[in-house]
């Protein structure tokens, strides 16, 4: 076979082009989001080396990879690379110079660490992201008032709640 790409790849690849798109779409700023998403992806250390493993296949010695790739590469979930951003599943791979800002954009509804989980991973990922948002979260006094509202819901409904999160 010519292309390296089989026609379900092709299409696979076109969807998540599309999904790209949308991600960035919702970043505000994004007209020259998708240049700087691109550039800190290539820049940096972790992310390139996922990209390398992707386009070379996984070492197999792994020892001198960082924890980072590691943990990036032993998903379960689906890794591509596109267009030079890197996507596991349907969530665009954050590079770390841009993570702030993505936590920050997350982070502006002041939703306490649950909601801001969700929202983050919905449209994004990297390893410790949910230690990162639960860092910011826990310094932020809005959130934290937030988070008391929560508590002082009857209980049944909280039971609800935490049936619900199950
Ligand atoms: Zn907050």
């Amino acid at each position: 076979m010519q292309s390296k790409l089989s026609d379900a790849d092709r299409e696979l690849a076109e969807d998540l082009d599309v999904t790209v798109h949308t991600v960035i779409a919702s970043f505000p700023a994004s007209q020259n989001k998708l240049a700087e998403l691109r550039s800190a992806t290539e820049t940096d250390q972790v992310l390139s080396a996922v990209r390398l493993c992707i386009r070379d296949g996984i070492p197999t010695d792994t020892t001198w990879l960082q924890p980072e790739v590691k943990q990036i590469l032993k998903s379960t979930a689906e890794i591509y690379d596109i267009n030079g951003l890197l996507f596991l599943n349907n969530k665009l791979i954050v590079a770390q110079s841009l993570r702030k800002s993505i936590l920050d954009i997350a982070h502006e509804g002041h939703l306490g660490v649950e909601k801001t989980k969700q929202l983050a991973r919905s449209s994004v990922y990297w390893p410790g992201m949910g230690d990162d948002i639960e860092r910011v979260i826990n310094k932020c006094s809005v959130c934290q008032s937030f988070q008391r509202k929560q508590q002082h819901l009857p209980s049944s409904t909280r039971s609800c709640m935490a049936k619900a999160r199950c």
